[in-house]
């Protein structure tokens, strides 16, 4: 057997202020038509400041996203953009998979333009398809990363402070996920030509470091730079690592407990309503938990969560009554074996993760308590 490292990552990531004014001029080396897919809320936008940039020479049409990254969707912005030189996504996570998918499907090279720093969805080489009705469907494993990603600092300095603190949530794990499967060297999320995934390289794994450093020594600053809208160079060192050191470390370095008691817990109703970010950090907490971290560790991410404004506990995450059945079952779920927890290096079994769930969260309300955060 084989066994293949490696690291994955977008062919360019810029961040600029006003990246949008100059996206026909960062399209222009893909040919003359672009085709564009864009959030309806940004719409407007992008014909007043990215449109003018496409004069005779270029062309671009623009296309409002459906709402949904479903088969449906993405079938038929692949019939609309046969005839451009390259697609565009412009938007959120689902609008942003969806451009991507697009691109792949017709062999066309992608740009992406986020609006939101909440996900990892800019700059992977996954899209999350989901079914008409919300439900999730499957992952596409994509045969690269998007081409080029241009994050707008001026956009995502006006995103709402809860999105900018949910990224955070998900930066956060990115090191502890990696170093977790860096040890046991499990898989990482980059599908091999022979159909498995690779093994985490040094540089993935230093990159998911630099991205807890980078969170670590300027998301305060940034938190409060978004709450003013205001762009400053710790926005920009955020950004960076929430948006590419946080998706590159993840998918280079490999996800593990966190992602995966996140996945199980999107079985509980009263966490609808709470962010990707906000419960993978939860299950952070979990890990480290699981892992004996020491208490110097969890208190620097305690600190951090709370100063960014993340929820903590389960009741900050929304939830009104804590069932046994309903938290065994997210246990049970979070050890699918189709899911990260075996990359972590020790054996996990379902009652290990509810002790650990049921501990982290009476820690958390612990550090609230002595922390006076209400
Ligand atoms: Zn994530």
């Amino acid at each position: 057997m084989t066994i293949t490292k490696g690291i994955a990552s977008p062919g360019k990531f810029l961040v600029q202020a006003d990246a949008l004014v100059d996206l026909a001029v960062h399209g222009k080396a893909f040919g003359a038509n672009a085709y564009l897919i864009c959030d309806q809320f940004i719409v407007g936008r992008v014909h007043e400041k990215a449109m003018p940039g496409f004069n005779n020479e270029q062309r671009a049409e623009l296309a409002v996203f459906g709402g949904q990254c479903s088969d449906s969707e993405i079938s038929r912005h692949v019939e609309a953009a046969r005839g451009a030189d390259y697609v565009v996504g412009i938007g959120g996570g689902k609008t942003l998979d969806t451009a991507k998918a697009a691109a792949h499907f017709l062999g066309k090279p992608v740009l992406i333009l986020p609006t939101l720093a909440s996900t990892d969805a800019p700059c992977t080489a996954i899209s999350v398809i989901y079914n008409d009705d919300d439900t999730f469907n499957r992952y596409l494993f994509l045969s690269k990363n998007p081409d080029v990603v241009l994050a707008d600092t001026r956009i995502l300095a006006e995103q709402p402070p809860r999105f900018f603190a949910a990224g955070v949530g998900d930066g956060l794990a990115t090191y502890f996920e990696a170093r977790a499967c860096f040890a046991a060297q499990r898989d990482n999320l980059i599908l091999g030509n022979d159909g498995k995934m690779l093994k985490p390289t040094l540089v993935g794994f230093a990159i998911a470091q630099t991205c807890y450093e980078t969170i670590k020594k300027y998301s305060t600053q940034a938190a409060f730079a978004v709450q003013k809208k205001a762009i400053t160079a710790a926005l920009e060192n955020t950004i960076e690592a929430t948006i590419y050191m946080s998706a590159v470390g993840a998918e280079s370095g490999g996800c593990a407990a966190a992602h995966a008691i996140h996945n199980g817990m999107t079985n509980v109703h009263d966490l609808h309503g709470a962010q990707h970010g906000e419960k993978v950090v939860f299950g952070l907490f979990t890990q480290l938990v699981m892992e004996a971290a020491p208490m110097a560790e969890i208190e620097e991410v305690v600190d951090i969560a709370i100063a960014v404004g993340l929820p903590l506990t389960l009741e900050d995450l929304g939830l009104k009554h804590f069932k046994e059945t309903e938290w065994r079952k997210v246990a049970e779920l979070a050890c699918d074996k189709n899911d990260t927890m075996h990359n972590m290096p020790f054996t996990v079994t379902p009652d290990l993760v509810y002790d650990a769930i049921v501990a982290t969260d009476a820690l958390l309300h612990g550090f609230k308590r002595q922390k006076a955060v209400h």
